[in-house]
């Protein structure tokens, strides 16, 4: 870790007046939730073939019977790691204003984040594609696939963003509203390599914000518009930030 760096990072953040985080997979690795992309992504063990619409929609229950190994199986039980407990203190000691998330895993709000953008959706809620009623997950049983709306028997669809549909509006335009009011913005744990939330770092830093990133390897925003490159596991770097910031 190049404690220099992290020391001039630890000041941004104190001299920030509107911080925001933006976060990928990378962030919930140590929680136990595998990226897709990579070495040990899961793309290299699943067909990503199942989160697309069409598939879905064609084959409902084969989709859901992977969705159901690969997500729900897990995540009820996997809990938030040092980085999404010092983000969530961040919030409540006002160094940090909102996080705008790719990811599904409801572990930022877990931690006490409040203010969260999920502009991947949430595996927290599913949606009937018959009468579009939406219900938490607590309420679904997943022993019988694929679960059933209790309203007009429509099969439910897990509220995430499956390829080739759109982002949520109401998510989308907040998280780039948010990034054009930032004057800096942690990128943390992500490729983002799809768009549009590959342009909501590049929105924030044409606005004036200052980009620190955190990862355990360079993307393509290290380059080009990364002030701060933090290399490392994004529990460590939390947590020495964390300590900084005597959270
Ligand atoms: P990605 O899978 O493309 O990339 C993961 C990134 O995390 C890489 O840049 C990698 O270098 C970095 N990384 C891996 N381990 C890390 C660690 N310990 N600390 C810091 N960085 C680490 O993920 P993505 O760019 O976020 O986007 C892919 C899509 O996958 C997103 O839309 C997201 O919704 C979805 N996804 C979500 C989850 C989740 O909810 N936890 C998990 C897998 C995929
Ligand atoms: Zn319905």
């Amino acid at each position: 870790m190049d404690i220099t760096k992290l020391d001039q990072a630890v000041k941004l953040i104190r001299k920030a007046k509107y911080a925001v985080a933006f976060t990928g997979a990378g962030i919930s690795v140590e929680s136990g939730i595998p990226p897709f992309r990579g070495k040990h992504g899961l793309w290299n063990k699943v067909d990503p073939i199942f989160l697309e619409i069409e598939y879905f929609k064609n084959k409902p229950l084969q989709s859901w019977k992977i969705i159901k190994e690969i997500f729900y199986d897990k995540l009820n039980n996997i809990e938030p790691n040092i980085a999404h407990k010092v983000l969530a203190k961040m919030e409540e000691r006002s160094f940090l204003e909102t996080i705008i998330t790719q990811n599904i895993d409801h572990l930022h709000q877990k931690a006490g984040s409040r203010y969260v953008y999920e502009l991947h959706g949430t595996y927290k809620q599913l949606v009937c594609t018959e009468c579009s009623s939406e219900f938490d997950i607590s309420f679904a049983n997943l022993d019988f696939l694929p679960p059933t709306c209790y309203i007009c028997k429509g099969i439910l669809k897990p509220d995430i963003v499956f390829f080739n549909e759109p982002i949520p509006a109401f998510a989308k335009k907040r998280s780039f509203e948010e990034a054009k009011k930032a004057d800096l913005m942690l990128i943390i744990g992500t490729n983002a390599e799809v768009l549009p939330a590959a342009d909501i770092p590049v929105v924030a830093k044409e606005n004036g914000a200052k980009i620190i990133e955190i990862n355990i390897k360079e993307t393509h925003f290290t380059k080009e518009i990364t002030d701060f490159y933090l290399q490392g596991k994004a529990s460590e770097i939390m947590k020495e930030i964390g300590k900084k910031l005597y959270l």
